[in-house]
């Protein structure tokens, strides 16, 4: 087996698994028999990155499993007032960095600070401790008052789609399927320096077709649909992010390799390969006509599409916090008694108080919308 890129011999010195579509969106499609462990690596830093970049705020929106480690968390702007905030996986806003103000008062510090968290606050007093040594840090932390509260104004933040590199990176991840699908690496050879960066060509783009398949409200999926015809000597792609960001990929306008027909569907809500009919068989001029006569305002469709994941990832993040709520009150009144101990009516009763106190802020608010 050779790497498909370089044509490195793969031995177990340098073998990879290769995400066919990246790890940091969800995908877990992966094979040794790709490419070799130095591509990876080089593709990782370049392309892939930039496109896991672009592909994050919907990861961290809908709350997406990975392979390795978590989405990024989104860096958001209050419009009223300009601060920024960072919103974690889950969907909760936190300040960007503390804030530390100080008053002069005469010989007087007055200094009024906002943490994020109590190790944080602990972090900036033990530094002013350090330089005024009868400041008392336990005193000043039982001082502290803690706030948390729903956020009545939307977080802006900002969608890039497409670019150059991100171009490239999709068309790895077609190539990527081509080969993973028994292509042969010969009918792709010419589009190696492309991908690399070495070299520009007119060979993806964004494609927002109406009624390729059907999508339930609850679903959030990548898809990937491979065409080659050896008559009509054409090979494509179809490469579908969260059903968000849609390309066509012109793998070649020479193709004389095998008929192929591969279709393969990820759902990311229950993190598994479904069946879906990807109704998309286009003849050679309709896939040339696609980049010949660019679809240059895509932007409406674009937008219904984001419309789709937005309101999912809303929806899961509602039932995430609605979770974390419940499990937070049980935590503070059950959850102080030791394993196995005796529920009175006395310590019910305290549960529900907990729950309705952490709850009904979540319901007015609720309510309000
Ligand atoms: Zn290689």
């Amino acid at each position: 087996m050779k790497c498909y890129v370089c044509d490195a011999e793969i031995t177990v010195a340098n073998e990879t698994e290769e995400h066919i579509i990246i790890n940091a969106a969800g995908g877990r499609l992966k094979s040794k028999d790709l490419i070799c462990s130095k591509c990876n690596s080089d593709f990782g830093e370049t392309i892939d990155s930039l496109l896991a970049k672009q592909l994050n705020n919907l990861a961290n929106m809908l709350m997406i499993k990975r392979h390795r480690g978590e989405p990024q968390p989104i860096v958001g702007e209050k419009q009223s007032t300009g601060e920024k905030y960072i919103l974690e996986v889950g969907g909760k806003p936190k300040l960007t960095k503390p804030t530390i103000d100080k008053i002069v008062d005469g010989d007087k510090t007055n200094i009024s600070i906002t943490a994020r968290s109590e190790k944080e606050l602990r972090e900036i007093l033990t530094g002013i401790a350090k330089k005024h040594p009868h400041f008392d840090v336990e005193e000043a932390m039982k001082s502290a008052q803690w706030r948390e509260e729903y956020f009545e104004e939307a977080l802006h933040f900002q969608n890039v789609i497409g670019g150059n590199e991100v171009f490239r990176a999709v068309c790895k991840c077609a190539t990527n399927f081509f080969i993973y699908s028994k292509g042969d690496a010969s009918q792709i050879k010419h589009l190696i320096p492309y991908i690399k960066g070495e070299e520009d060509k007119e060979v993806v783009w964004m494609h927002y077709q109406e009624n390729l398949y059907e999508l339930k409200p609850e679903e959030s999926l990548h898809i990937i649909h491979l065409v080659g015809k050896k008559d009509e000597r054409v090979l494509y792609c179809y490469v579908d992010y969260f059903n968000t960001y849609k390309y066509l990929v012109l793998l070649s306008d020479n193709y004389d390799g095998q008929d192929i027909k591969a279709t393969y569907c990820f759902d990311l809500i229950n993190i598994t390969p479904i069946e879906k009919e990807i109704i998309l068989d286009y003849n050679r001029e309709t896939v040339l006509d696609f980049f010949i006569n660019k679809d240059a305002k895509p932007f409406e469709k674009v937008k219904k599409s984001f419309d789709h994941s937005i309101a999912l990832g809303l929806k899961r993040q509602d039932d995430h916090q609605r979770g974390e709520l419940l499990e937070r009150a049980i935590q503070n009144s059950l959850g102080k008694y030791p394993d196995g101990v005796l529920i009175t009516e006395g310590m019910l009763n305290e549960a529900i108080e907990e729950i309705m106190k952490n709850i009904t802020p979540y319901l007015l608010r609720r309510m309000k919308k």
